[in-house]
């Protein structure tokens, strides 16, 4: 057994090849072109993941998502080399949150410029964490980058998962990055601390309403890491809003907290990945809105 454990940890150490008897163990982490595009790639690290795009003029990179990771935002741009010669001209935050930021030193020291939503440097200035570097733009509305024939477009639909949160778009690919607020085949539950309930729902309607077919979410999609459709975030929208309408009551009756807390389940999603664990969380926040009122 001893053999077989250490032939798991050196596949695992080397990141790009599975011994048979690791079949069960992904890697650590892994780059794979999107399907269907010349030159759009996902990044994975863990359970976070990014995109990047290529282009003959530089790359567009998104999250560095190193957070406890210290050498995973230089894990990242090695793999991004081993794709492209051309230099990393920019990088995308997401949102402002540590899970998918920390690590952006390694892409400010290959020349990229950061660029974010004007809410991440309001939150993360006063916080100085050492692990993730500041933005160097920020913007509001919509931003739009064009580099070597590729658009990329930025755009801030009002509060969401944050209040930092932006869908980037690829109109060209039709495919759009959404981190966090539409999971993809998994149930929401700790990335709700600081989300906005009321505002989510027309925020994910703005979304459905783009021009776009697939949808890379910032944690692999279940199964199988699979990408998101249309459908994903209708159902992730309805799943929101039957969670608010039954925490509505509960918190109008005088529930919220811990009895709603205990109370409340969605029978319906009970086969979905973060089930258990996320209930609480989905309680929790919409007894925020429905028993205080915030
Ligand atoms: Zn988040």
């Amino acid at each position: 057994m001893k053999i077989q454990f250490a032939a798991v940890l050196a596949a695992l150490s080397i990141g790009a090849f599975v011994a048979p008897a690791a079949a069960q163990s992904p890697p650590p982490f892994a780059t794979t072109k999107v399907e269907g595009t010349d030159n759009v790639y996902i990044f994975r690290n863990g359970g976070h993941q990014s995109m990047f795009i290529v282009t003959k003029a530089g790359v567009i990179a998104t999250d560095p998502i190193a957070y406890g990771r210290p050498t995973g935002g230089q894990t990242y741009v090695d793999e991004i080399k081993k794709v492209t010669n051309q230099p990393i001209k920019y990088l995308i935050y997401s949102h402002h949150h540590y899970d998918h930021i920390a690590g952006g030193k390694a892409f400010k020291d290959a020349g990229a410029r950061i660029i974010a939503h004007k809410n991440v440097k309001t939150h993360l200035a006063p916080l100085g964490d050492p692990n993730t570097v500041l933005p160097d733009e920020s913007f509001d509305g919509k931003k739009t980058i064009t580099l070597g024939g590729t658009t990329v477009e930025l755009l801030y639909l009002g509060a969401n998962h944050s209040d930092s949160n932006i869908v980037i778009r690829l109109p060209k690919e039709k495919i759009v990055f959404v981190v966090d607020t539409i999971p993809v085949g998994t149930f929401p539950g700790r990335g709700m601390i600081d989300f906005f309930p009321v505002e989510t729902e027309s925020f994910i309607k703005k979304v459905v309403a783009l021009d776009w077919d697939r949808l890379i979410p910032g944690h692999p999609g279940q199964p199988a890491g699979r990408l998101g459709t249309k459908q994903d975030a209708q159902n992730v929208l309805t799943l929101y809003q039957e969670a608010s309408a039954e925490l509505k009551k509960m918190g109008q009756d005088g529930k919220c907290w811990d009895t709603a807390e205990k109370e409340f389940k969605m029978p319906k999603y009970a086969t979905l990945p973060g089930y258990e664990a996320g209930l609480g969380m989905v309680a929790r926040r919409y007894c925020g809105l429905w028993g205080r009122g915030t």
